[in-house]
């Protein structure tokens, strides 16, 4: 069952719900009452986005250090 976060964008409150589909409407803000909550995919989306966050090696060039490649 996926989490969805949804933050307010009044007060900044992230609401973290159990879905049981995709196709729910966003809760309200339980601290503020805004009803117009954005949602955002949970943290287990956000590791997957970059699995090699940390590593500092460069991915296109053999040489790690001095290469032109950008690393941002
Ligand atoms: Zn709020």
């Amino acid at each position: 069952m996926p989490i969805f976060e949804y933050q307010c964008p009044q007060c900044g409150f992230v609401n973290e719900v159990l879905v049981p589909t995709a196709n729910v409407s966003a809760p309200a803000c339980p601290k503020c009452g805004q009803a117009d909550t954005h949602k955002r995919f949970s943290s287990f989306a956000a590791v997957v986005k970059n699995p090699a966050a940390g590593d500092s090696k460069c991915h296109t060039c053999p040489s790690a250090g001095g290469c032109p490649h950008s690393h941002a």
